[in-house]
């Protein structure tokens, strides 16, 4: 029997990873065909973040991702019938189009393992067995084997498809793209249809803008959970500038911009690296989480076109170093003490801050490099150096 896969989603924007995926289900399940279709309004997230491509602008960059696959095709099916698109609606037009073909629905685990909760799914398997892409992580196979068995129980037929792919998200790719590297993560062609149509920001002017238009974009780069901790720390910069007297702008900019990049995924920070060409110490490549200091550091510079003195503070914000600016003292210890920050000790480093700003930077670095101890953790040579040379 004729086997045909269908791979729903947003595709916003469709990236090596769909195309990867849906490679790998053509030759894992001897598909005879594959077809994408872009949901109109998907329902798990209803609405698709603003300034989103269009409906349209999603199925042609698909269909531009897919143009070298011969077993692969885009479906607009979900397009023309608009509303939410619901997979049981799409598999039973498919069924009625194949009526003898074997159609294979393809999902992530997280949508297999929440199954149960879409719209019909006992339509869905009526209609199509369920292709499961799974990336073979210990943790998730006793929860994929388990739901698997009670799903053959009821007559269900499952196909695990191994997935190599890099586990990389649309949200991360958006964010790729408006920090201009996400080149290498899109099919070829798609990126030039972008920047074509002006999509995803990739051709917004960004640089030196005024506070009140930096900020929304800002929050839109950021996890939503890191939004409050991003204007405590811009509030407390700026309040530590006028005691200070540093240059309050610079630091309501360092304090809004210092956590930029601190959504995108260590493996990614990498990659950012390598978009910027910047080489990273041997310290960095072991601890890729803590590089959002430095690529942050590199994307207001060249994305926002911050000057140098609010760029060294968002490099240096998570380790300092010997001889910091007023500016670096000032986000460093604004990272630590803002109003959202709770541990022991937070209140004598507030009232340090404004009263010995390097005693309070002291204690922000002392209490760091206690904390690592405790996890086992390395200490960047850098940290070390600030320590040294606030002691000399
Ligand atoms: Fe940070
Ligand atoms: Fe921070």
């Amino acid at each position: 029997m004729e086997r045909i896969g269908i791979y729903g989603g947003t595709f916003n924007p469709p990236h090596i990873g769909h195309l990867q995926a849906a490679k790998q289900a053509v030759r894992a399940l001897g598909l005879s065909k594959l077809l994408l279709v872009p949901a109109y309004a998907p329902p798990h997230k209803a609405v698709l973040p603003e300034h989103s491509p269009t409906a349209r602008q999603r199925l042609e960059m698909l269909r531009i991702a897919a143009a070298g696959c011969p077993q692969i095709a885009v479906s607009d099916m979900e397009l023309r019938r608009e509303g939410i698109s619901y997979s049981c609606e799409t598999v039973k037009a498919m069924k009625a189009q194949f009526p003898g073909a074997e159609l294979v629905l393809l999902m992530g685990t997280d949508m297999f393992l929440s199954f149960d909760t879409w719209m019909h799914p006992e339509e869905i398997v009526k209609n199509a067995s369920l292709g499961v892409f799974y990336r073979g992580d210990k943790g998730e196979q006793p929860a994929i084997a388990k739901k698997k068995a009670e799903m053959e129980a009821q007559g269900v037929t499952v196909y695990l498809v191994r997935n190599e792919v890099i586990p990389i998200s649309s949200t991360q790719m958006r964010r790729l793209l408006a920090f201009r590297c996400a080149g290498e993560f899109l099919p070829e062609g798609v990126l030039d249809y972008i920047r074509e149509n002006r999509l995803y920001d990739t051709r917004a002017a960004w640089k030196n803008l005024p506070m009140e238009a930096l900020e929304p974009i800002v929050i839109s780069l950021l996890n939503p959970n890191r939004v409050r901790h991003v204007l405590g720390c811009r509030d407390t910069a700026v309040a530590l500038a006028k005691r200070w007297s540093a240059d309050v702008n610079d630091a309501a900019r360092a304090g809004i911009l210092h956590d930029i990049t601190k959504a995108i995924d260590g493996p990614l920070q990498l990659t950012l690296c390598d978009a910027y060409g910047k080489l990273l110490d041997d310290f960095s490549k072991r601890y890729p989480r803590t590089l959002h200091a430095l690529t942050g550091s590199m994307v207001a510079q060249r994305i926002f076109g911050e000057n140098e003195n609010v760029v060294s503070a968002i490099e240096f914000h998570t380790t300092g170093r010997a001889n910091m600016s007023l500016l670096e003292k000032i986000i460093y210890v604004a990272d630590y003490m803002e109003p959202n920050r709770d541990f022991p000790g937070v209140e004598q480093l507030r009232e340090l801050a404004f009263t010995d700003l390097d005693a309070a930077l002291k204690l922000g670095l002392e209490m760091t490099l206690e904390h690592l101890k405790e996890q086992g953790a390395e200490v960047s040579p850098a940290s070390r150096d600030a320590l040294a040379w606030l002691n000399r």
